[in-house]
């Protein structure tokens, strides 16, 4: 709490004094997760510099702004972020930005009718999961580059187009992938709730151990409602996640074990963030390839 209310401070500090915009400044996007940084990125090319304030493995829901990073917001042309409440602790620093400086959401242009809530209210964040509507969402986020960046629209629209074409390609392959699964067999088991809209796009039923947000740890109940299900559903493999701790999944493992039956871990998925780079998973199509393998993989 402390350390949030001197990033406030801060925030303050920094937002109230007018930043002479330099040469390099007037090209750098920053963008708050790894997955919004590399989706720009497909589209800017190596004309634009961007910069991620969350790295590989870094769990938005959870995450507090550094003094650094409100330098470097203060320093973007643009900022960019993922919205409905992903980047739970930074909601206030990307409030105050817009008011002066360009800020935009992949949320502006996602399909209303393609969202998911987890309680009749509240959108289910992990929205970059539905791939079509994702890349449908970035459509205002091109356009404002385009706004700030004239000389650079036709490549920028190229660049997208290309993108969009390789997603749409990627998720077809993909699901065909999944498919393949017995549909018995077809159940991801992960640490938090991040894939209903991936079990929507790519047809896998999905249960988890918490619930859409990290914020909250999993209940006794929790654990014991996961074990019966992994035990009546003879499920053969559950997935830890690269941005979430992996203790109360083993919790689980154990419990099951308790019960006389085994289920293996699959490997790591990537739900919030990105993998490191040479990981495989270090861009968004590569993220998917790399879930959907591991998921076949475990669950054959
Ligand atoms: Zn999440």
């Amino acid at each position: 709490m402390k350390r949030f209310v001197y990033i406030l401070i801060c925030a303050g500090t920094v937002f109230s004094c007018k930043v002479k915009q330099t040469k390099e400044n007037e090209k750098l996007i920053v963008c708050s997760t790894s997955i919004t940084a590399d989706c720009v990125r497909q589209v800017v090319g190596s004309k634009l510099t961007v910069k991620s304030l969350m790295g590989p493995g870094v769990d938005p829901h959870t995450y507090n702004p550094r003094p650094s990073d409100v330098v470097l917001l203060n320093d973007a042309r643009l900022v960019v972020y993922t919205g409905f409440h992903l980047e739970g602790k930074m909601a206030e620093l990307f409030s105050r930005l817009s008011e002066r400086k360009e800020v935009i959401s992949f949320q502006l242009d996602f399909p209303k009718q393609r969202i998911l809530y987890t309680d009749g209210i509240t959108p289910d964040p992990h929205v970059w999961f539905d791939t079509d509507s994702w890349v449908h969402g970035m459509n205002g986020v091109v356009d404002k580059l385009v706004e700030l960046y004239p000389q650079y629209e036709l490549e920028f629209r190229e660049n997208f187009y290309r993108f969009m074409i390789q997603v749409q390609q990627k998720t077809k392959e993909l699901k065909q992938k999944l498919s393949e699964i017995p549909e018995k067999q077809r159940v991801l088991i992960t640490s938090h709730d991040a894939f209903h809209y991936f079990g929507r796009t790519f047809d896998i039923r999905v249960k988890a151990l918490q619930g859409v947000s990290t914020s909250q740890e999993p209940g006794m109940r929790d654990v014991v409602d996961l074990v019966d299900f992994i035990v009546d559903h003879k499920v053969k493999a559950i997935f830890v996640e690269n941005s979430v701790s992996p203790k109360a999944l083993k919790s689980v493992l154990s419990s099951v074990e308790r019960r006389g039956y085994h289920v293996k871990i699959g490997g790591t998925l990537f739900s919030d963030a990105l993998g490191s780079k040479g990981s495989g998973a270090d861009t968004y199509v590569g993220m998917l390839t790399h879930n959907v393998n591991s998921i076949k993989e475990g669950l054959k």
